[in-house]
């Protein structure tokens, strides 16, 4: 059996990260296990600008953003296997992995999930009609074009209109691809605002809100979708079908962190967010087994992958030295409360050295908002925002000091302050 003192499972931005704080806080022995051809995630097929605005205060292309953590993985010459695919990790913290020369054996005193998340398919829908050739999920349709040199369709009909579909709409139209419409069950849009703006709007995509696709038409290769609009129950309204013809049909229709291993492990698993939970060192309930972006909340900015990832290295790296934050201390919840669908880290540590960073999203949009964070019933940090939507992940730090005195569960609450 291999042993390292810390393994890094997935080379995503979040483990790349969480590698290169474990190694700067004087870890030397360190493996990153990644199933891909390379080091880079989800990221390497991003090739649109919009990342690293908060990192580094430019905007990159998603593949710049990733090379900026790979050249820190090689000038630190922290270890890594490529093309294997971790498939077992037990409560001793031992790892297989299935590589291009078989199995291996691994084993680590502490470890980071960073496993990312995957695409929901076109089996997670409810579409009469076959699911023949030409239905992708956006993010396959994005490896395929981006990475591959891969043209996916001419005529193209969106489903769901999270971020990645947004973009794809773009996409398909710079290569010369007609892209019909956008089609969203809900009435507003799950993509961000900006997105919304410079990926339909700038290239007269129409969005269709509140409705749904009632049929995919085709048995052997798609030839049209029948759309409808919906009712506030989602139920289709008679009468206002529309038929679009299309040579392909991308789903954006959600993220699933990647859990199964973590899962087989026995570590306890959130609600709402379908990833472990954390305490605020990032610490999932399986003592030295930590966790960090997509995996374990879906995040929409990669620069918050990489700062929630420093902290889970550097507890990491801490807790091989011997050190960690939570031994001994009282956890507390946290909460969410009106208007706020969850909190990630599910616990804080009182008088946690590093304070806790706390990160939410809200149920519905608001406009004008004030973020309440209270302890018991004592608000201790507010926030106004002229809005808040879904889709963009709030993110408040509390010092150590404002955590200092921990006595009670913290919660996260919204409150509309007028138009
Ligand atoms: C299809 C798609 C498109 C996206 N597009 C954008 C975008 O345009 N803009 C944006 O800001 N954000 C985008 N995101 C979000 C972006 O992926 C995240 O911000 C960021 O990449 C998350 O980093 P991560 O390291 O947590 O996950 P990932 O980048 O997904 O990395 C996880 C890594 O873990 C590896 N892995 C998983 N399981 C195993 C295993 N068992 N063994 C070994 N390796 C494993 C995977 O191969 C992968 O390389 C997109 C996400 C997806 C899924």
């Amino acid at each position: 059996m291999l042993n390292y003192d810390l393994v890094v499972i997935g080379g995503g931005p979040a483990g790349l990260a969480a590698a290169v704080e474990a190694k700067k806080n004087g870890i030397d022995s360190i493996l990153i296990i990644e199933r891909d051809r390379e080091l880079g995630g989800i990221l390497n097929q991003c090739i649109h600008s919009g990342f690293g605005l908060h990192e580094f205060k430019e905007e990159l292309a998603g593949p710049e953003y990733a090379q900026r953590f790979i050249d820190q993985v090689n000038e630190l010459g922290i270890e890594y296997i490529l093309n294997t695919m971790v498939i077992e990790l037990n409560k001793d913290k031992e790892i297989i992995a299935l590589s291009e020369d078989g199995l291996i054996n691994i084993g680590a005193k502490s470890i980071v999930l960073a496993m990312g998340c995957r695409e929901r398919t076109a089996g997670a829908v409810a579409m009469n009609g076959y699911r023949p050739a030409g239905v992708y999920t956006a993010g396959m349709a994005q490896r395929m074009m981006n990475m591959e040199g891969l043209m996916v369709g001419k005529e193209v009909v969106i489903y769901g209109s999270g971020d990645i579909g947004l973009i794809m709409a773009r996409r398909m139209t710079l290569e010369g691809a007609k892209v019909k419409c956008v089609v969203e069950i809900s009435p507003q849009s799950s993509g961000l605002n900006r997105n919304i703006a410079q990926c339909l709007n700038d290239y007269d995509i129409p969005l269709y809100l509140s409705h749904n696709i009632n049929k995919v038409h085709g048995k052997e290769k798609i030839e049209g979708v029948t759309i409808c609009k919906v009712d506030e129950k989602w139920q289709p309204i008679k009468g206002t079908e529309q038929y679009f013809s299309c040579d392909t049909l991308l789903l954006s229709i959600g993220l699933i962190p990647e859990n199964e291993l973590t899962v087989n492990a026995g570590i306890e698993i959130g609600e709402v967010t379908n990833g472990p939970k954390v305490k605020s060192n990032m610490e999932t309930s399986m003592e030295g087994v930590f966790s960090c972006g997509n995996v374990l909340h879906v995040h929409d900015i990669v620069d918050f992958v990489t700062k929630e990832s420093r902290v889970a290295g550097k507890n990491a790296a801490d807790y091989i030295k011997g050190i960690n934050d939570s031994d001994g201390k009282k956890l507390f919840e946290t909460e969410a409360g009106n208007g706020v669908s969850y909190v990630i880290p599910n616990y804080v540590v009182s008088g946690g050295k590093d304070g806790a960073n706390l990160y939410f999203r809200s149920r519905k949009p608001y406009k004008k908002v004030e973020v309440k964070v209270l302890i018991g019933d004592k608000v201790i940090k507010t926030k106004k925002m002229p809005a808040m939507i879904p889709s963009e992940m709030v993110n408040i730090p509390l010092s150590p000091e404002e955590i200092a005195n921990l006595n009670d569960k913290i919660k996260v609450e919204v409150k509309e302050i007028g138009k």
